[in-house]
């Protein structure tokens, strides 16, 4: 076992500070890893305040952080993909039995025996994973990705979450070539939902609460932008989306939003507010209208997501923060004040 530096919660309503956690031996299928940057998903807020409490119990000390980049420093025996000084990618999850039916299908996040990467049972330690705001991690090769290594690698962080959540449900849409998309709030999966529509050669359009969000919504690739408070521009748009994204973490009017698509269209819902949302049955009747749900993506999906990003240069925009700064920036993230992912740089937590 060795010993790491981490910042953790205490309890729902504790800052994060400095804390010291134990990771495991180096198993012959295991890969060591010293993290250099964390994107701070609103995911790991949501946790650290317990806000998913009915369905996802927090366990403190909580130490958060999936959108993980960092170096190899060590290898097990078996592993043959990763090497010593390689950069990798650790995501939302980092175990599950590789043997049932949503194992064989690659979409590992459903497999009743995932192991996410913090607040899951830790089957080597006992107690619950630790994630990535931490020194130092020690994770099962099958959960490591290799990230390109001309990525900017602040900004390479939030594919390993915000990028692949975003990218899987576009994928699995379809051909968006040409086809209408809306992308709910601009926030890191919202941003990063914009980015993978244009790639793949949407006509995009950000609905967004914030209005200094209307020019860069623009330069991050969107065609068009609506202030979603203007109910006559809301109006307009009605019946004219193929598919929209909803990435809105706090509770908001869904009706608002499957209003806009057309015959048989896809409202995807991604964000994950902490309370239920009414849905008006005739919105969905008049249309034809589905509304689905999607979690992040399976291992080989995440690696298609981050050889694609590598092609086309994509990373999210950054503010790189020092740890010293997370509880401030969780402070921001809950005012939409943040342009438009932080990311940690991890050596801060070497020099605490
Ligand atoms: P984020 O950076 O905080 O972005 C959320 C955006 O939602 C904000 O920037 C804001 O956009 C909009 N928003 C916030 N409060 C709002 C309100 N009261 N009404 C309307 N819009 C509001 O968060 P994130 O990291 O992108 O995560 C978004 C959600 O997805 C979270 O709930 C997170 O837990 C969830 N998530 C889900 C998955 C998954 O696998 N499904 C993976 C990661 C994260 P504007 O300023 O543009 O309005
Ligand atoms: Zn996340």
């Amino acid at each position: 076992m060795k010993q790491t530096k981490a910042y953790a919660a205490a309890s729902a309503s504790s800052p994060l500070k400095l804390n010291h956690i134990q990771r495991r031996t180096l198993t012959s299928s295991d890969v060591a890893i010293d993290v250099l940057f964390c994107g701070v998903c609103h995911s790991d807020l949501h946790t650290v305040r317990d806000e998913w409490s009915s369905i996802m119990p927090t366990t403190y000390p909580c130490v958060p952080g999936h959108e993980i980049v960092g170096k190899v420093v060590g290898v097990g025996s078996e592993v043959t993909a990763v090497k010593v000084g390689d950069t990798v990618g650790v995501g939302c999850l980092v175990d599950s039995d590789q043997a049932c039916p949503m194992c064989h299908a690659h979409v590992e996040q459903f497999c009743g025996h995932a192991v996410f990467t913090y607040n899951s049972p830790d089957k080597h330690l006992g107690g619950v994973t630790y994630g990535g705001y931490s020194e130092y991690m020690v994770v099962d090769h099958r959960f490591v990705l290799r990230v390109p290594d001309h990525l900017d690698l602040a900004g390479a962080a939030p594919l390993l979450c915000a990028g692949i959540t975003t990218y899987s449900p576009m994928r699995r849409w379809g051909n968006l070539q040409g086809k209408r998309v809306g992308v709910v709030g601009l926030g890191g999966l919202g941003h990063m939902g914009v980015k993978f529509a244009r790639a793949f050669g949407a006509d995009v359009t950000v609905f967004t609460t914030s209005s200094s969000k209307l020019e860069d919504a623009i330069r991050l690739g969107a065609h068009h932008v609506v202030l979603s408070s203007d109910a006559d521009a809301m109006k307009q748009h009605a019946f004219s989306f193929d598919f929209v994204l909803d990435t809105i973490s706090a509770d908001h009017d869904l009706n608002s939003y499957i209003q806009l698509l057309i015959l048989d269209g896809t409202l995807t819902l991604v964000g994950a507010p902490e309370n239920p949302m009414p849905v008006s049955s005739f919105g969905l009747l008049f249309g034809r209208k589905n509304v689905n749900g999607s979690l992040i993506g399976g291992i080989k999906e995440t690696q298609e997501m981050l050889d694609f990003c590598g092609q086309h240069n994509i990373t999210a925009d950054v503010e790189v923060i020092p740890i010293q700064k997370i509880n401030e920036a969780y402070e921001r993230l809950l005012k939409s004040d943040v342009k438009y992912r932080f990311s940690i740089y991890m050596a801060s937590l070497r020099e605490n």
